[in-house]
């Protein structure tokens, strides 16, 4: 019989990787929680008509990516392919815009898209995100990009730029589209397909395409930031001028467009040199018309998610991971012995220590070696002498330090214990 295989697109993450995504939801958790955002966990799976129409028919995302399927009711469901459009509606159906002002949300969860699998990009995929809903504000604008690169910094990582750019408003977007089909339709024919698709469908999308030939044309495109009427060129402005304030270097990238309706204003995104292909860590803009057009009141806001899976491979890069070492490895023979060492193990971590217990049974030579491979910090031994005399031998790995204590003084000097683990840090 076959072995069953996990499905294409997706990944086991176990040790040691899964260390760095502690890491990294560590260093995400805690630079959120300094700026004051909420925690905010929405279903996985949503109605199809959420995403159809929070993120645009026209998009590749909802034309060709989308997990969609029927349930037993007969109900078209679909697993999030993004999380902005769950957080928008859960904001809409529990009336978060009524308590007024600023809601400061983020959330962390796989996301689904059905794409072709390659390094850093799956079909199962993570992502960390904010969103800020009630301001329109440039000082959110600039308050999401600078806690995505403080992440990002407080990760270690470098070689990273901020590519910016300003989408405008409808109008603005709606005289630019006709310039961009203008200059675009005599080159029709030579433009990649899904481009030629694009110009009546999404023209801006083809600014994003990957095509080569497509990418020479788009080149002398007329830009964006030529069609901003005076108040998108204001809020353009005043992002710039405090992202200056705050040292924030970006580069202004006329090209980037997110292709989505309900994309306002500033759209950015965090790009790496060391990831290839799939250099893009962050993504995101203001969306001033999202939920309005998924039904609540008008609500300006602005956010962006981070693949971590990308995230992951940088952090590989700069080198290897730290795994959890366990306090105390306890290592144990004979059966009195083994029984009094499940109850070390519990008193231990009763205390607050990280103790694994051996349960192998096999000689102490094979134990110890265990012991060092999972770098544990001392090890605490049992064997039948120590059993009788109700004592344990304490042996420090880095060491080699040994010592006899007795069981129940060891149990009492747990602040030394800690004392001492912390010195060896
Ligand atoms: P890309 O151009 O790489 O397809 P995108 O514009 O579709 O990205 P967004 O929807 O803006 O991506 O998602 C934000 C981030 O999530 C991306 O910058 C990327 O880091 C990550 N991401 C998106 N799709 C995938 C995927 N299939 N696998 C892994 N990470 C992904
Ligand atoms: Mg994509």
């Amino acid at each position: 019989m076959g072995t069953i295989q996990a499905i294409r697109g997706t990944r086991d993450i176990f040790p040691p990787e899964i260390s760095y995504w502690h890491r990294i939801e560590q260093v995400a958790r805690q630079v959120l929680n300094r700026a004051c955002y909420q925690e905010i966990r929405t279903p996985i799976f949503e109605q199809t008509s959420l995403f159809e129409r929070g993120i645009g028919e026209a998009t590749d995302v909802v034309g060709k990516e989308m997990y969609s399927f029927r349930d037993r009711g007969d109900r078209s469901l679909t697993l999030r392919p993004e999380g902005t459009a769950g957080v928008v509606r859960a904001y809409i159906e529990n009336n978060l815009y009524a308590v007024g002002g600023v809601q400061r949300l983020w959330y962390q969860g796989p996301m689904f898209r059905y794409e072709r699998p390659q390094a850093g990009r799956q079909r199962q995929f993570h992502q960390i995100g904010v969103e800020v809903l009630g301001s329109a504000d440039p000082r959110a604008d600039v308050e999401v990009m600078a806690l995505a690169t403080d992440i990002l910094k407080n990760l270690g990582l470098q070689h990273l730029h901020l590519a910016l750019n300003s989408v405008g408003n409808g109008e603005d977007r709606q005289r630019y589209r006709e310039a961009l089909v203008a200059y675009l339709t005599p080159y029709r024919a030579e433009l990649d397909p899904d481009s030629q698709e694009r110009l009546d469908r999404n023209p801006l999308r083809i600014l994003d395409s990957k095509d080569k030939k497509t990418q020479a044309i788009v080149q002398a495109a007329p830009s964006i930031l030529d069609y901003l009427g005076e108040d998108s060129r204001r809020h353009f402005d005043q992002v710039q001028q405090l992202l200056t304030d705050l040292d924030i270097a970006y580069e202004l990238t006329p090209s980037l467009v997110r292709g989505l309706d309900y994309y306002t204003h500033t759209a950015f995104e965090i790009q790496s040199d060391d990831l290839g292909a799939q250099a893009t860590v962050c993504g995101g803009g203001r969306y001033d018309g999202l939920v309005q057009s998924l039904g609540g009141p008008e609500t300006r806001a602005v956010g962006w998610a981070i693949g971590l899976e990308r995230l992951v491979i940088l952090l590989q890069q700069l080198g290897p991971s730290n795994p959890a070492r366990p306090d105390f490895y306890l290592i144990s023979k004979g059966e009195k012995a083994e029984a009094k060492a499940s109850q070390l193990a519990q008193q231990l971590r009763h205390q607050g220590f990280s103790v694994e217990l051996d349960l192998s049974g096999s000689a102490f030579s094979k134990q110890f070696k265990r012991a060092d491979r999972l770098r544990a910090r001392a090890c605490l031994v049992l064997g039948e002498a120590e059993a009788e005399t109700d004592t344990v031998q304490l042996k420090w790995l880095a060491s080699k330090e040994q010592e006899t204590c007795n069981l129940k003084e060891l149990l009492s000097q747990g602040e030394q214990l800690r004392q001492r683990l912390a010195e060896l840090n």
